[in-house]
């Protein structure tokens, strides 16, 4: 059996908005540990400016906090970085990339096609991230298999659990949701193809705006949406899905600071 842990790996604050988090998943077992979705990494915090750059970091609102970083988080919970095997990415933007170079011995599986566009110099990545030269098993669609319906991708990561990485593009190129499979449920980890999980309900939600200003592809975004809402109202009983930015989704035992207190205005 394979455990599954909730991870906070980094916290974003802009002015007038819901604080989100970086909600990464661990799963460990004799294989060791499969981390999804990287976080904020240490470098970020300790080279911030050189890192990510003034402009990225009050637009995105990155606060920086040695703690909350995967490499941080894990050994508090008595994980050390040697034991981290696999990381599987939903995408390559920084807020979801940065931990790589925390765990540089780390296979890190990515869709073949978020790693092209990564490759192309778009500038929404953040290329000093990949300086350490990550060790990366790229999947694409030949390694098609049947996933309610959606053409997903097979991971083998030495875990117990089924791992799938479910194309859910739009935000960037080749973005991905992380299917976890065991005792015959699943859980769905969506990384950005929604913000909010209101954006679900509520098309015209300002969440969902801001998405469509930072999508790779627009339409694709709107399309992958239409695929959750179509998963959420067909397989409810056998799919629990999460998002990596809503606060209300990351269980209450993750989050480590008082949200009823107001951070001070950037
Ligand atoms: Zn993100």
């Amino acid at each position: 059996m394979t455990k599954l842990m909730h991870v906070n790996c980094g916290t974003l604050r802009v002015p007038s908005f819901p604080t989100v988090v970086c909600h990464c998943l661990a799963l460990q077992d004799d294989g060791g540990v499969v981390l999804i979705d990287a976080g904020i990494g240490l470098l970020d915090v300790q080279q911030p400016t050189d890192r990510l750059g003034t402009e990225l970091i009050e637009a995105a609102g990155f606060q920086l906090n040695a703690h909350d970083t995967a490499i941080a988080r894990l050994e508090a919970m008595g994980i050390s970085c040697e034991q981290v095997r696999h990381i599987v990415l939903t995408h390559a933007d920084p807020d979801h990339a940065g931990g790589l170079a925390d765990f540089p011995e780390a296979t890190v599986h990515i869709a073949a096609e978020e790693l092209a566009n990564l490759r192309s110099g778009h500038p929404r990545y953040v290329a000093a991230q990949f300086d350490h030269g990550p060790r990366w098993q790229t999947h694409d669609d030949s390694e098609s298999t049947d996933w309610f319906g959606i053409p997903s991708r097979r991971l083998d990561c030495t875990c117990q659990a089924e791992v799938l990485l479910v194309p859910l593009p739009g935000h960037t190129a080749g973005h991905c949701g992380v299917a976890i499979g065991q005792d015959g449920k699943w859980l769905l980890h969506v990384g950005d193809a929604y913000y909010l999980k209101a954006e679900l309900d509520d098309p015209n939600h300002p969440a969902g705006q801001l998405a469509a200003m930072r999508a790779d592809d627009d339409n694709l975004r709107q399309s992958s949406l239409g695929t959750l809402r179509r998963l959420r109202d067909n397989h409810a009983d056998t799919i629990e899905m999460i998002g990596y930015h809503d606060i209300t989704e990351l269980p209450a035992e993750c989050i480590d600071w008082d949200e009823s207190v107001p951070s001070e205005p950037a």
